[in-house]
């Protein structure tokens, strides 16, 4: 007994593949099994269709930039609870004069003078920004 290929009709010599077209198997040449994808019908029925191992993970980094109203927020932070510009620089371990400058925006903080500042006045001067 020789099967026949269902799509050429061709007897098949050798080994016959299960080919799958439009949802369809069909038992196919050779030649004609490039029109479908193969089915390896030994496998058992209840076989899961993808190995999670493909899954890719896209993890976004957030960046924080400081926000452009900065000087403000620190002045209006610091006048709101009531301190001086030497007390907040003694909180935060600063010069007087680099709170001056950081309110008088012609001093940007770098993230950790910024932190120290967030914490002691309770603002937010880093936001989060969208990277692409
Ligand atoms: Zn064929």
């Amino acid at each position: 007994m020789s099967a026949r290929c269902e799509i050429c009709g061709r007897a098949i010599h050798g080994q016959s593949i299960n080919i799958e077209v439009d949802g369809a198997i069909l038992i196919v040449c050779n030649s004609c099994s490039k029109l479908g994808s193969p089915k390896k019908v030994m496998k058992k029925v209840s076989q899961s269709s993808q190995p999670s191992s493909t899954i890719k993970y896209e993890i976004k980094e957030i960046k924080f930039e400081l926000r452009r109203d900065y000087f403000k927020v620190i002045k209006q932070a610091r006048e709101k609870i009531g301190l001086s510009q030497e007390q907040l620089g003694r909180k935060i371990n600063e010069k007087p004069s680099v709170i001056k400058l950081l309110e008088s925006g012609k001093l940007k903080p770098d993230n950790v003078l910024a932190r120290k500042i967030e914490h002691s006045l309770k603002v937010e001067l880093l936001v989060p920004v969208e990277s692409e």
